[in-house]
């Protein structure tokens, strides 16, 4: 049975559910999957994930479809993109199998918790792994913990899928030119909270941060990728501190079979007076469209929606993302999980 939860009005926050899952890596290896009631972490003091920052994590949705049916979107992308984040802190890599293994098993476990279909709802995954060896040397931990908890969100559009403004602020940068920035890592998060509270006080969604060493080319926005569409062309940004999007990754696919020419390259700043349509993807919105881009340095306004709406591509593409996560389009490159 479903749960009976006002689904439409989740926010984004957390909200308990039944189980959890959790590996644990000691002597070299990892051990058996463990299923827990619990909503809390026993951990040393001086584990490493507190002081210096042996933290990664994930992010994924499992949708109720049209059919009754549970589908977990691209869980194989996230089994390696975490693999590639661990391996980036040093920290020990989960066997993609076993992340399938545990992601399937957390969700079965809590399907109570998935939100039904129509309701603009949908399961929020939540993997991480912390180091969590006793030490105070500046090293590598040698025991780590994998967590995966779940929790239901709502949809994120509650006003409508609508055009949201965002600014360049060039006193602020997310990562560092050769830092963790391609890594989905905590540290990551705390070093953009004060420039993502600086864009909201003065009426901003988010930060679009340019390139960290040149301060010339676009990068991220916020947390979530930026996309644009320039021409009839699909272009994103070429940077080495980007996170590789999993979300960006599908739209330029889905972009692809459409016929639309993708472009992954350096943008410049400049070049935002020539686009047509702009959206930061990720996994929680999917694509939310941007309406106008301030350079809060220049002062010069980047509008990008001229009528207030989302323009047709971006449109386009986000309805087939969620069509297919939904099982109400085809998924024809294999990107759902049934169970
Ligand atoms: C998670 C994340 C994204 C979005 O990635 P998806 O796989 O599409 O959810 C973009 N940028 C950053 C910094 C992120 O942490």
């Amino acid at each position: 049975m479903e749960k009976e939860l006002d689904w439409g009005n989740l926010s984004f926050g957390y909200m308990p559910t039944d189980y959890n899952v959790r590996c644990r890596y000691a002597d070299g290896r990892w051990g058996d999957i463990e299923v827990s009631q619990s909503e809390t972490i026993d951990m040393h003091m001086a584990a490493t994930c507190l002081h210096y920052g042996q933290e990664i994590f994930e992010g994924l949705k499992a949708f109720r479809g049209k059919d009754g049916k549970i589908r977990i979107f691209r869980l194989e992308e996230n089994a390696r993109r975490i693999r590639e984040s661990a391996k980036g802190l040093l920290m020990a890599e989960l066997p993609e199998e076993k992340f399938i293994e545990m992601v399937r098993k957390v969700v079965e476990l809590n399907a109570r918790f998935v939100p039904p279909y129509g309701s603009g709802a949908s399961l929020y995954i939540r993997p991480l792994e912390i180091g969590m060896t006793a030490q105070v040397g500046v090293k590598p931990a040698s025991e780590y913990l994998f967590v995966i908890f779940v929790t239901p969100v709502g949809p994120y559009f509650k006003t409508g899928f609508r055009p949201t403004n965002i600014c360049i602020m060039r006193q602020y940068d997310r990562v560092a030119p050769r830092g963790t920035g391609r890594w989905k890592v905590g540290g990551n998060y705390a070093a953009s909270l004060t420039a993502g509270e600086h864009a909201h006080e003065l009426g901003y969604s988010a930060v679009l941060y340019l390139d960290p060493k040149e301060k010339k080319y676009l990068d991220e926005c916020g947390p979530a990728n930026f996309i644009a569409i320039k021409d009839g062309v699909y272009i994103t940004p070429e940077s080495e501190s980007i996170l590789p999007s999993i979300t960006n990754k599908s739209l330029m696919q889905l972009a692809e079979d459409m016929g639309i020419k993708v472009e992954r390259r350096h943008i410049t700043v400049d070049e935002l007076a020539e686009i047509d349509e702009a959206a930061a993807v990720g996994t929680a919105a999917v694509a939310s469209p941007v309406g106008r881009i301030d350079d809060l340095d220049t002062g010069i306004k980047y509008v990008v929606s001229k009528d207030g709406n989302p323009g047709p591509v971006v449109t386009r593409l986000y309805e087939t993302l969620r069509g297919i996560q939904l099982g109400e389009l085809p998924d024809t490159h294999g990107w759902n999980t049934v169970l």
